[in-house]
């Protein structure tokens, strides 16, 4: 099992890792041997997280909605090392009442979290296909599970990826490409703690609703994508994996 476990050789793409879960997703692979590529917007958070995240990290700033870039930016990675994981990670949050809501907040959200991972994955599956081997992993949310208010936008995405990882499942099997989503509960990162998150009163009642009556740690998604990332879990393939301390059981407004 120990050497199932291991990303030993692998090389792995996260988008959004200079940060929360992005950077615990890196940092994971990495223990596990893999070396990880990083890519985000700010070039000082990103220079700080490969600092941290030692050698066989490297960074690539990089705004991943300018798809027009991407398939030169996916080529050049490739020619420097084949990826053999992409985690489409990156995304932002809006939350505001349904009817506040402007068109623009709309796509934004949607260019982020589904044309990027549509775009971002078509791209990497052109080269693992040959090589028949790979991993897609799209981090969506519980919110695609529950009836979140006020995050519409966001929830319609992360649906969004949840269904992408689906509807490829089975394009991309006979290629020995797996794709799943990894679907967090409440995670404690700056996303969570500017949107979801900003009153004592809801950070109680978040984890009095929770099973494990607590937020999650970054590391906590960061372990569940190297082990989906790993052939450890060789025969999952098509699904959703919650990490959610229990809260999708639980009734919360
Ligand atoms: P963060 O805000 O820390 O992470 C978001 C990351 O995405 C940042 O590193 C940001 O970097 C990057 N990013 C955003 N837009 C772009 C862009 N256009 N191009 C490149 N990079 C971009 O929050 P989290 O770690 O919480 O979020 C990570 C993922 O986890 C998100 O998809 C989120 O929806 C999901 N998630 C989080 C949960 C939580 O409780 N925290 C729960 C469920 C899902 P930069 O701004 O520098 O570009």
């Amino acid at each position: 099992m120990l050497k199932e476990i291991s990303l030993a050789g692998r090389h792995a793409l996260v988008t959004g890792g200079a940060t929360g879960i992005g950077f615990a997703v890196a940092a994971e692979m990495l223990d596990a041997g893999a070396t990880v590529t990083i890519v985000g917007r700010r070039p000082e958070l990103l220079e700080k997280a490969a600092r941290k995240l030692g050698p066989n990290c490297s960074f690539e700033q990089r705004d991943v909605t300018q798809w027009d870039e991407l398939p030169a930016f996916v080529k050049r990675i490739e020619e420097r090392q084949p990826i053999d994981i992409l985690v489409n990670n990156a995304g932002i949050n809006i939350k505001k009442d349904f009817t506040e809501f402007t068109a623009g907040e709309f796509d934004q959200v949607i260019a982020i979290q589904a044309k990027t991972p549509f775009i971002l994955t078509q791209e990497v599956v052109k080269y693992m296909k040959p090589r028949k081997k790979g991993c897609i992993i799209l981090i969506s949310s519980l919110s695609a599970r529950l009836g979140m208010v006020n995050i519409q936008p966001y929830t319609i995405s992360k649906v969004g990826m949840m269904g992408m990882a689906r509807s490829l499942t089975n394009e991309l099997a006979p290629h020995g490409i797996r794709i799943n989503s990894l679907n967090p509960g409440f995670v404690d990162t700056d996303m969570v703690r500017q949107t979801n998150v900003k009153t004592p009163e809801r950070l109680q009642q978040i984890q009095d609703k929770t099973p494990l009556r607590r937020f999650g740690k970054p590391e906590e998604i960061g372990m569940a994508a190297a082990f989906l990332a790993s052939d450890a879990a060789s025969f999952i393939t098509g699904t959703d994996i919650l990490v959610d301390g229990g809260l999708s059981t639980s009734f919360l407004i």
